[in-house]
């Protein structure tokens, strides 16, 4: 039976380290600041933005929430991006995605600085992320790697495989198991043989959106498995892309979900801000 990787209980101590590093930062005269930009009232959204928000007065760091207008401009909300840009009182800048569809997502996220960009989505950001330059590591692929960390997992000269390419998951989490040593292959919609692809892997991290989709027979014995996948299934209940029940009799790690990944991406968006203020000292 796997051991659990308990993202909340790692997530709580990630918290606390950055209330510390917070502290010590407002002892040299610098508090950190993320601003959160919030388009239109889409529910999930909002409950996303008011977590942040929250997050953020837990640890000590200073937080403001723009909640603009779906109507707004995209004019507008460049502007908004270029005053906070040059905001003292900001380190870190994050649009809430998805935004509507009169404004160009990818012109928004890329007039944010890049010192700023603490949701590491700009090209700009990316690029450094792929060659191995100073960055900031997107939250939820950040946390996995701090759950690898935690547990004590090197991906040193393993084989990883990640199943699925999004540019906010797939493939920064490629990306960063690589930096790691890893030997890595990316699965997708168009990957022939994903259960064969699969039982390669000494670590599966899962970031698909299908419930339940790994299913033990896609599992090497031993292997480490991270979900990331967050589904709500007609009944209510809310799993994963990796069904646990068969997984985690064959797996030597797994993550729970709820609890495993989940709780790491706010814990890594606090980090990277308060990196994003350290570096602005
Ligand atoms: P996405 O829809 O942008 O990407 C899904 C990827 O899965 C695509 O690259 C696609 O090629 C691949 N895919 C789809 N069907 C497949 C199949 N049958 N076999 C193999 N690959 C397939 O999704 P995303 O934004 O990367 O999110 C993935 C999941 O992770 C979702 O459930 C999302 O809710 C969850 N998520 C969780 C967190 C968190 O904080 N825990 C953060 C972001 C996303």
């Amino acid at each position: 039976m796997a051991n659990i990787l308990d993202g909340k209980k790692i997530a709580a101590e990630v918290r606390e380290e950055v209330k510390r590093e917070v502290q010590e930062l407002k002892e040299r005269g610098v508090t950190p600041g993320l601003a959160v930009i919030l388009v239109g009232d889409d529910p999930a959204s909002q409950v996303y933005v008011r977590n942040k928000h929250r997050a953020c007065e837990e640890v000590g760091i200073y937080s403001e929430v723009h909640r603009l207008a779906a109507s707004t401009t995209q004019e507008e909300l460049l502007k908004l991006i270029d005053q906070l840009n040059r905001d003292p009182r900001i380190h870190g800048i994050l649009v809430q995605l998805p935004l509507p569809d009169h404004i160009d997502e990818k012109k928004v996220i890329d007039s944010i600085a890049l010192d700023k960009d603490v949701d590491g989505f700009s090209p700009s950001n990316v690029g450094n992320l792929v060659i191995g330059d100073k960055c900031f590591y997107p939250c939820t692929p950040h946390g996995c790697m701090v759950l690898l960390d935690r547990a004590g997992i090197d991906p040193k000269g393993k084989k990883a495989v990640v199943v699925g390419r999004s540019n906010i998951v797939g493939k920064p989490m490629a990306m960063m198991l690589l930096a790691r040593h890893a030997t890595v292959t990316i699965c997708h919609s168009r990957t022939s043989d994903l259960a064969a692809e699969c039982r390669q892997a000494d670590i599966l991290v899962a970031a698909v959106g299908k419930p339940e989709l790994i299913t033990g027979d896609m599992v090497k014995e031993g292997a480490v498995v991270i979900d990331v996948g967050i589904n709500r299934l007609p009944d209510g209940r809310l799993v994963g892309d990796v069904h646990f029940e068969s997984v985690s009799k064959k797996a030597s790690w797994i993550t729970p979900v709820p609890g495993g990944v989940g709780p790491m991406t706010i814990a890594m968006l606090l980090k990277n801000t308060v990196e994003a203020a350290r570096r602005a000292c």
